[in-house]
């Protein structure tokens, strides 16, 4: 009885979240940004979601609303402020960092360029914003070839992502590529063995990996790509099936957007324990208590701004 129960309380009590969350919005002008990581009920709530790239643009360029609230992790959410600093940006729990991102300091970095001074430096939007103040210019794992490739120095330090960078490097060949040893906690989970167990379940289905997997997975891939290129990839392939190598929050949009097709994840271990943080109650508190504002120092905005406005020009360019 109880689960049964407890299920229905469940649908009745996110429904006045929802309900209480369309309220807030409207009487506090805001906008809901959502990455393609979060909770299903969450992606439902969105004005707008998809990859850091995507709401990075939204972000910068918004001009009807008065708060964002940024569905997503730290480094996210201080991207938004750093490119529209006149508009208040919310993080609805305060404790949802991304692991990966602190795999470096601005320190550390400043200690590599010293000892390669010749090399420009591309960072990862997945870092802070006083990583992306000592860095040349930004990338996401959309454009991040594209980045590596508009770069003159022969010479370039890629942090703080080393599968990601190893990846760009086999695309890039004229490029040496400096490896920061950081890793993403949830991609790394996924193993080959994951792979090859999918692969004889589902014996049809067409394997896409992000390219934050390991190496070892990466080989074992019909495609690599980017979340936003999963989207386009799965609308135009001829498959039906497919076996999806990243957070296990893409699932939502992929079905959404392709009714006909089914889609899988290789492991449930395919999680961002940080992503699923945010919560419909979440997204209530921070409307109605205006928190948890991300600002970011001026001197360090400053220079992160340039660092993400130098990306964001080269893809506009290429589009
Ligand atoms: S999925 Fe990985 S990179 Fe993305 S927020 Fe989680 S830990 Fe960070």
């Amino acid at each position: 009885m109880y689960p049964a129960n407890h299920n229905k309380d469940d649908i009745l009590y996110k429904k006045e979240l929802k309900a209480k969350i369309e309220k807030l919005k409207d009487k506090k002008n805001a906008i809901i940004l959502v990455h393609n990581y979060q909770r299903d009920e969450i992606q439902e709530i969105a004005d707008f979601s998809g990859d850091s790239l995507a709401l990075a643009r939204v972000a910068a360029t918004d001009k009807k609303s008065d708060i964002i609230v940024f569905c997503g992790v730290r480094f996210m959410a201080e991207s938004g402020a750093i490119l529209n600093p006149k508009k208040r940006v919310l993080l609805p729990v305060k404790e949802s960092g991304c692991p990966l991102a602190d795999m470096i300091t601005p320190e550390k970095l400043r200690r590599k360029k010293r000892e390669f001074p010749d090399a420009a430096v591309v960072c990862y939007v997945n870092s802070s914003a006083e990583v992306k103040a000592e860095s040349d210019i930004s990338c996401t794992s959309s454009n991040a070839i594209e980045v590596v490739k508009s770069i003159k120095n022969k010479r370039v330090i890629f942090v703080p992502d080393k599968n990601l960078g190893r990846y760009v490097q086999s695309q890039v060949p004229e490029k040496e590529i400096i490896l920061w040893e950081g890793f993403c906690p949830t991609h790394i989970r996924l193993t080959d063995e994951d792979v090859i167990k999918a692969k004889a379940k589902f014996p049809d289905a067409e394997f896409v990996a992000h390219p934050e997997c390991s190496p070892e997975v990466l080989k074992m891939a019909d495609h690599i790509c980017s979340t936003a290129g999963m989207f386009r990839y799965a609308k135009n392939s001829k498959a039906k099936v497919f076996i999806i190598g990243t957070e296990s929050g893409m699932l939502y949009k992929l079905r959404e957007e392709n009714p006909g097709k089914v889609f899988h994840v290789p492991t449930p271990r395919l999680l961002c324990a940080n992503m699923k943080l945010t919560t419909l109650g979440w997204v209530a508190h921070s409307l109605e208590n205006l928190v948890y504002e991300v600002k970011v120092p001026r001197n360090v905005s400053e220079k992160a701004r340039k660092t993400l406005e130098k990306m964001l020009n080269i893809t506009k360019k290429s589009e």
